[in-house]
């Protein structure tokens, strides 16, 4: 078969050893395995110099760009089509921290740097980066810029885009946009940077950024409860907040099935309370000083919480590892449902007062259109994010349930249009729910992000078929 032209030039401009041909599996599917595309290539720059030359070659021959990070995304951003025409850059080899400034309490890194790996140097110069996800061992920070990532510490620091100062960016045309300001406030007209966040690759290569750093805490409370209903949680939540202030960092809500799932799948994890619950919120709080100190007010604002009735069952950790292994039945529930697929996922937001009744009404709901389905509900509800996910009856067929896909999606989104909701609180578009961004976007809407993709990729070659149609 004759090569394209492209991989000749590509070796070039990389190195033979980083263009990619062959064993490409990995890179042609995402992370659910329900996404699956044959690159015609998958190429590995070493530096923003040789992305710059493979997005120019790219260009040269009209062939689409699809940038990988860590390849952990849950909407098939990251997935190239079967057209064998597109080429998977991914920024693995793009791994060095730049620069890190604890007096300006900020860090530079390229945009391949492993999440953890980034924690783990904050911490090294006393400071926090305080982006924390289930997936943290594998993401890339230029995937959790594009896909402007959130995770189990929004609810104290934000979502990504709260953390990231500058960027170093390749347009499609190949040029390098230099956006790698370290400053809080620069009020010098339109912050580019901000296109780019979220963008999950539809307007550029991420290369490098300029990142917040936190007070690192050296005091952790971390303690899990059991409530009779999402609305308590919600009341709860707002004791909690008036208790402990900023030091309030995380709030996750799980259902019982979906705990009891996770412990069925993982069967090593712990098992909170002796007694079964309907619902579960695993807490933390983190502060300066000492852990004595937190800890006894995070006890005395939890048994105010039992005396009101907030709450029905509570457990503070005793020591680091038992807040590890609480935090690892959380994380580990993602996981847990890929034991249990094919479920039908929804990773929505709605404002924290209405997601009590969403719950309550689009369960109902759920029941009633799809006897005998699960559902699996959890999510960081301090941000209102709610991950809604429906399995199959025990014992039914997999194919048959997966027909029901857009039927069981009709029901939720148009619940959380009704509830002035997101369809995507952190995921993203991807090609998963391309189709239906219209169905939740103006059209004035949607005519603005076309606008600015054309300004910016007239040729539309990165990551086309995501995003936007
Ligand atoms: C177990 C598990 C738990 C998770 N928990 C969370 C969570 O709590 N919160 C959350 O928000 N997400 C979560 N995720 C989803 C996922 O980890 C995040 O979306 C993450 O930010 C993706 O990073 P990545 O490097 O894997 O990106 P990829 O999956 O490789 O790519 C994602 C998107 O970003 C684009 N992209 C990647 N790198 C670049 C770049 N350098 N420049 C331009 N575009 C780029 C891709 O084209 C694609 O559109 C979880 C995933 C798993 C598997």
């Amino acid at each position: 078969m004759i090569e394209h032209p492209f991989i000749a030039q590509a070796r070039e401009a990389v190195g033979a050893a980083h263009v990619l041909t062959q064993d490409l599996a990995a890179y042609a599917v995402d992370w659910k395995e329900k996404y699956h595309g044959r690159p015609l290539a998958v190429v590995r720059p070493g530096n923003t110099a040789e992305v710059s030359a493979v997005v120019q070659l790219c260009a040269q021959h009209r062939l689409s760009i699809v940038p990988q990070g860590g390849n952990t995304g849950m909407c098939g951003a990251a997935t190239p089509d079967d057209s064998g025409q597109q080429v998977v850059i991914t920024l693995s080899r793009l791994n060095k921290i730049r620069a890190v400034d604890p007096a300006n309490n900020t860090m530079t890194v390229e945009a391949g740097c492993v999440l953890q790996t980034l924690q783990e140097t904050a911490e090294s110069v006393n400071r926090l980066y305080p982006l924390s996800v289930g997936s943290e061992g594998s993401c890339q920070i230029g995937g959790n810029i594009a896909t402007n990532a959130g995770g189990v510490q929004v609810l104290r620091y934000g979502n990504t885009r709260d953390l990231v100062l500058g960027l170093e960016v390749v347009l499609p045309s190949g040029e390098v946009l230099d956006l790698l300001r370290g400053l809080r406030k620069d009020n010098t007209g339109y912050d580019l940077k901000h296109l780019f966040i979220g963008s999950e690759g539809t307007l550029g290569l991420i290369t490098a950024a300029t990142l917040k750093l936190m007070p690192l805490p050296s005091a952790h409370a971390v303690g899990m409860v059991a409530v009779k209903s999402p609305a308590l949680a919600v009341e709860l939540l707002q004791h909690m907040r008036d208790r402990m202030g900023e030091r309030f960092s995380a709030f996750e809500l799980m259902s019982h099935a979906m705990v009891a799932l996770t412990r069925r799948v993982f069967p090593a994890l712990p098992q909170p309370f002796a007694q079964a619950h309907d619902w579960y919120v695993l807490m933390e709080v983190a502060d300066g000083g000492a852990d004595a100190a937190l800890t006894a007010d995070f006890q005395s604002a939890l048994e105010q919480a039992l005396e009101r009735e907030l709450v029905i069952d509570v457990v503070i950790t005793q020591s680091q590892a038992q807040a590890r292994a609480l935090w690892e039945l959380r994380d580990n529930v993602s996981e847990a449902q890929q034991h249990d697929a094919p479920n039908i996922k929804h990773d929505i937001s709605l404002p924290v007062s209405q997601v009590p009744r969403f719950i309550d009404e689009v369960s109902a709901e759920l029941a009633s259109k799809f006897p005998g389905s699960r559902l699996f509900c959890f999510g960081h509800l301090g941000d209102g994010n709610l991950h809604f996910n429906l399995s199959r009856p025990e014992g039914t067929d997999n194919a048959l349930w997966l027909k029901k896909n857009d039927a069981v999606n009709d029901v939720v989104h148009a619940a959380v249009a009704r509830f002035n909701g997101s369809i995507s609180a952190e995921h993203g578009i991807g090609q998963q729910k391309v189709d239906e961004l219209p169905r939740y976007k103006s059209a004035l809407e949607l005519e603005v992000m076309r606008a600015i993709k054309r300004a910016l990729d007239p040729l539309q070659l990165m990551n086309p078929g995501k995003v936007l149609r």
